[in-house]
């Protein structure tokens, strides 16, 4: 047993490896920074093949007693886990902001809930998907869900615990065993979901987390030759790469990626609610891949829909994500404020004018102040590319075919938001923009029975409900002739 624990935010935690239900150390670490203040946090163990094999060695042995539980089986263990990660919200909620800087209230109250909601409710719905049979003339076909084995799940930095078990909770309830691998920019609330899971009795090697350097840690599991499933979130050039390993072993492939996604604001709508949830894109710094960052605004309402969104915007104050009042937290790390900043540059450069913020907050190294282009021409960086900052574009549009056509213009399609109180005009619009979810007058609701994932470069496949076991199971028809038994 490794002996390396630090303590965060008053939480032991440990750096290294869980792989077969032990802790294991590497003698490569890779260094934690937290954003919040510069802070040494850890010094995290960073695996490579050697951890990678005895990971899927650990889950693949694993699998069958698991697999073998049934959804009925494994609904109590899983129902523990979700359990023990409520229990410890507070604790997760204040490592997860020393590590990757997003609002502490925001994890407490809304993050770390889902993520046990994410545990649970697969859970659950597992149970649904037995006895399912279609009848057709000569035979009866029982539909079953078989576990698919070895789930590879690499996660992203901006929300990793919550997006970690949005993988976990469907791959595990499906009776897969699975391989974690943390971003490497904020690990360490994963760690502490493996001791979770552990002490909810789930078994050893079912569930493995292996810290590390996306080329090396990652690298090695998705090109591990004894892998069935791999889930990934994070950018389109790394799925690209990931897609590769993929591609050479036949191994089913789930992708989230980026998004540009689309905010229109038609003139009938309710301005004071659209200005506010305009405003609300500001929030985690804008490091939301859902993000709608584009702002397209019904041209006869434009000047006074700018001044509301500018009072809104007014309100997102930057600061310490520790703080009650604080809305807008640092960047994550130096290497993403420079990129942010550089597209900034060289959107100015373009000639695209920022109505507000533009660069380096005061308060601090890391911290980006909530920014607005105007003038943006759609053939611009500024407007094609994702930034993952609080930084928003500002267009207008005379008529309906002119905003879906500005709405589609990117390689991208996760998601999009429309204000409008005219049910027909909305709905046309929806339905003519590409994007895997599409909220009218709302944003960022997700109900986990329903569809999620991207079109085009935003990524592939569907998770939530059945989309999630469709992915982690292998399903297979036993078609059986009917009277064909004594
Ligand atoms: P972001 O831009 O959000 O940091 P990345 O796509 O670089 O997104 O990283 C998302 C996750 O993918 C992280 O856990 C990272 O370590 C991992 N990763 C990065 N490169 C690779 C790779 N070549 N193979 C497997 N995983 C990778």
């Amino acid at each position: 047993m490794s002996t390396n624990i630090v303590k965060v935010a008053g939480v032991d935690i440990s750096t290294d490896h869980f792989i077969g239900g032990k802790r294991v150390a590497s003698a490569n670490r890779f260094a934690d920074i937290s954003p919040v203040d510069g802070s040494h946090l850890a010094d995290v163990s960073a695996g490579g093949k050697v951890e990678a094999n005895a990971a899927v060695e650990a889950a693949r042995n694993a699998f069958p007693a698991w697999a073998a539980l049934g959804p009925k089986g494994r609904l109590p263990i899983l129902k523990k886990f979700a359990e023990g990660i409520l229990a410890r919200a507070s604790e997760l909620a204040a490592v997860e902001t020393m590590d990757n800087g997003s609002l502490v209230a925001g994890n407490l109250h809304r993050v770390i809930p889902r993520a046990a909601h994410n545990i649970d409710f697969f859970a659950e719905w597992a149970l649904t998907l037995e006895g399912h049979s279609i009848d057709s003339p000569e035979v009866v076909n029982h539909i079953k869900y078989d576990p698919s084995g070895v789930a590879v799940l690499i996660t992203p930095w901006n929300a990793p615990f919550m997006l970690t078990t949005w993988k976990v909770g469907p791959a595990l309830a499906a009776g897969n065993t699975v391989v974690i691998k943390p971003p490497e920019w904020a690990p360490l609330t994963c760690s502490l979901m493996a001791d979770i899971a552990k002490a909810a009795g789930v078994p050893d090697g079912v569930l493995n987390v292996v810290q590390g350097i996306g080329e090396e840690a990652g690298d090695a599991l998705v090109n591990h030759h004894d892998v069935d499933r791999i889930s990934f979130t994070g950018s389109t050039d790394t799925a690209k790469i990931i897609g590769q390993a993929a591609a050479r072993s036949i191994t089913p492939m789930s992708a989230e990626l980026g998004g540009k996604s689309p905010f229109i604001i038609c003139a009938d709508a309710d301005l004071d609610a659209a200005a506010q949830t305009v405003a609300a894109q500001y929030m985690n710094a804008g490091q939301v891949c859902l993000a709608g960052t584009r702002i397209m605004v019904e041209k006869k309402i434009e000047e006074q829909f700018l001044e509301k969104v500018r009072d809104a915007s007014a309100h997102m104050v930057v600061g310490d994500p520790r703080e009650k009042d604080t809305r807008v937290g640092p960047l994550i790390h130096k290497d993403h404020f420079e990129r942010v900043a550089g597209f900034v540059e060289r959107a100015k450069a373009d000639g695209a004018v920022p109505l507000w913020g533009g660069g380096r907050s005061n308060f601090g190294d890391l911290y980006f102040e909530p920014t607005l282009f105007a003038d943006v021409n759609p053939s611009l960086e500024i407007s094609q590319r994702e930034v993952f900052g609080p930084v928003l574009t500002w267009q207008s549009f005379r008529n309906d075919d002119e905003v879906v056509s500005l709405a589609n213009n990117t390689k991208y399609g996760l998601a999009g938001t429309l204000f409008s109180r005219s049910e027909k005009r909305a709905m046309d619009i929806a339905s003519q923009v590409t994007a895997g979810t599409l909220w009218v007058n709302c944003f960022f609701v997700r109900d986990l029975a329903v569809p999620f994932g991207g079109a085009k470069d935003s990524g592939m496949g569907r998770e939530g409900g059945s989309w999630s076991f469709d992915f982690y199971s292998d399903i297979k028809n036993i078609s059986v002739r009917k009277g064909s038994f004594a």
